[in-house]
């Protein structure tokens, strides 16, 4: 990004913050990334929206962040200009069963607020870290129960800056997939709930932790599943397992002893030592058992073909 274009992104920020040659190690669950060019946190959705019209005559490339709790960043980090929804568009509003969360609220704080307002639905993704737009495009399931499920409309920006509002039944909600196009940002969602008694809403969410502790490894940094499960009842943790992978480390990288499809880093671990398990993975699981395992994590800032030799779409 040359000086001129440095100045044109900084002169648009007034609410929100701009931050160049910014380190993704620090915005994403894994602790791990190189830097991005520039890295935006929109103050509101007119900064967002001047901010598209700048970068599109600018030509910058943009991406799309969360709370980057799915995604594998290179170490070589970002071109062009990232765009951080944590912390940002975070506004928040029941009415009766109806509830209205911006794109950078946390899961966290949906859940806790339903709890607190007795309304059930949301519950199963206590736990889940991200946030309600990163949550939105990866359909977040846990425990039987879909984001998705529950969502009612979606207001989104489109880079070239069209607002455009969705109703649960444009998008094509799959396993952890959605419908929005490559080049729109979710701004905002409504979700509709039903009520039901808050103490029963609280033991099932202290049931569903407890769970999550018994199963996930929870200490270290990790980005959840890497893999998508091959069918319902084959998980990609179970193929890992069997194929001996579990334990086997790169550097500050292992492939979880507590769960297979949980990638972790203890500490110092690069983008290439994941990287590196995962081809490994995907190249064992496939020799062993005729299964071609398919990322659910999300890649950014890898070279085109990257992920290519073991059949992986990055
Ligand atoms: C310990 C751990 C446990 C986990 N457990 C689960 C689990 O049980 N179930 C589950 O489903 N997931 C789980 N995950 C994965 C992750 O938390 C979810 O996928 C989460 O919904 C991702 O949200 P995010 O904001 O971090 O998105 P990010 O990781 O930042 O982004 C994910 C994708 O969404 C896009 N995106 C993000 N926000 C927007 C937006 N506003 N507009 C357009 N595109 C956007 C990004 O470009 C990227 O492609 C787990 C992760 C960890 C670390």
């Amino acid at each position: 990004m040359d000086p001129k274009q440095q100045t044109a992104i900084s002169d648009c920020v007034s609410k929100g913050q701009i931050l160049f040659d910014e380190p993704l190690s620090r915005h994403t669950s894994y602790g791990i990334g190189g830097p991005a060019e520039a890295f935006f946190l929109p103050g509101d959705n007119k900064e967002l929206a001047r901010m598209l019209r700048i970068v599109s005559q600018e030509a910058i490339p943009v991406t799309v962040m969360g709370s980057g709790s799915n995604c594998l960043v290179s170490d070589t980090g970002v071109p062009g200009i990232v765009i951080s929804l944590a912390d940002c568009l975070n506004n928040f509003h029941i009415d009766g069963s109806s509830v209205t969360a911006g794109a950078g609220v946390t899961l966290g704080y949906l859940v806790n607020r339903c709890l607190q307002a007795g309304l059930v639905g949301v519950e199963n993704l206590v736990g889940v870290p991200g946030t309600v737009g990163g949550a939105l495009i990866m359909n977040a399931r846990a425990f039987g129960g879909e984001i998705s499920t529950h969502v009612d409309r979606v207001r989104t920006l489109t880079l070239d800056g069209k607002e455009r509002i969705y109703r649960r039944e444009d998008l094509q909600f799959g396993y952890r997939s959605s419908g929005f196009r490559p080049d729109e940002i979710i701004l905002e969602a409504e979700f509709h709930l039903k009520a039901g008694p808050p103490e029963t809403i609280a033991d099932l969410q202290q049931r569903f932790l407890n769970e999550r502790k018994a199963r996930q490894p929870l200490k270290q940094r990790s980005a959840g599943s890497v893999f998508k499960n091959p069918a319902s009842d084959l998980t990609a943790g179970m193929l890992i397992d069997k194929a001996g992978l579990k334990g086997t480390k790169r550097g500050d990288a292992e492939i979880s002893v507590k769960h297979g499809n949980f990638f972790v880093n203890y500490g110092k671990a690069t983008a290439e030592d994941i990287a590196f398990l995962i081809k490994l993975a995907t190249r064992t699981v496939r020799q062993q058992f005729g299964t071609q395992l398919e990322l659910e994590i999300r890649t950014l800032g890898f070279q085109p073909g990257y992920w290519e030799d073991e059949g992986l779409a990055g």
